[in-house]
């Protein structure tokens, strides 16, 4: 099988839900996120076991605070063995460049990974806070700077991704939510991509939640997107 692409978003309220699904997935086949709301309710040790069953795990906690802070979150993150992390590019330059340096040395140690500008937020929302930038124009810049700073990638929605891949070149990592696999419902995404126009967009990984988390077969559903992803050779 080939490197996953797809990051399974467990946004579910407790472990029992959780583990319905991840007993029917396989490792081969998709990575797993965790989020604030399952990392808040159930810690590390949730994450060890799933560990424990094979997966490897971005966890998604944004971090952004001074750069000591983040710095040491991070190495406490690697220290668990996620795959993958993030913080908030606009916590700033050094906030970066601490983050990376404190992972830097790690054996196998995690992408480390920037989220730019929320997808929540508005033009209107930014200008609020004092930016005069447009919010694409931000994220590039912020994408720009997590790159100066040794991070690996950004999170950014697919439609930004020609843009990033464009401009940051093909070693920076692009992690895309707002997938939806055709004919599935949009739920509260407003732009959404289907999974196989988002990798030819540039991304590298997809962040899919509900399409497969609220689906009658998720199996079938993860499956269908991996064949539309990686075809067989004919
Ligand atoms: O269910 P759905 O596929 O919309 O889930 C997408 C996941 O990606 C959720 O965990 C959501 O919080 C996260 N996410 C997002 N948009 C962003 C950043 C993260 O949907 N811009």
């Amino acid at each position: 099988m080939h490197d996953p692409k797809v990051l399974v978003a467990l946004d579910y309220a407790d472990e029992k839900q959780a583990f319905n699904l991840i007993d029917r997935l396989q490792p081969e086949l998709c990575r797993l996120k965790v989020g604030k709301e399952m990392f808040t309710h159930l810690g590390p040790q949730f994450i060890e076991k799933i560990h424990n069953k094979g997966f490897q795990v971005f966890l998604d906690l944004k971090y952004h605070d001074i750069p000591n802070t983040v710095a040491r979150a991070c190495e406490v993150a690697a220290d668990m063995g996620v795959w993958m992390l993030n913080v908030h590019a606009l916590g700033g330059r050094r906030m970066m460049e601490a983050a990376a340096n404190a992972l830097a040395n790690k054996q196998d140690r995690p992408y480390l990974i920037a989220v730019t500008v929320l997808t929540s937020m508005s033009a209107e929302d930014v200008h609020e806070l004092g930016i005069q930038q447009s919010p694409a124009e931000l994220a590039l810049h912020l994408a720009q700077m997590a790159k100066e700073s040794s991070l690996d990638g950004v999170v950014c929605s697919a439609q930004e991704a020609l843009a990033m891949r464009s401009q940051l070149g093909h070693d920076f990592l692009l992690v895309t939510p707002g997938i939806r696999p055709t004919g599935s419902a949009a739920d509260d995404q407003r732009r959404i991509m289907t999974p196989l126009d988002a990798l030819h967009a540039g991304s590298s990984y997809l962040v899919i939640g509900r399409p497969i988390t609220q689906a009658a077969d998720p199996v079938a559903v993860l499956g269908a997107i991996n064949s539309e992803l990686f075809p067989l050779p004919s």
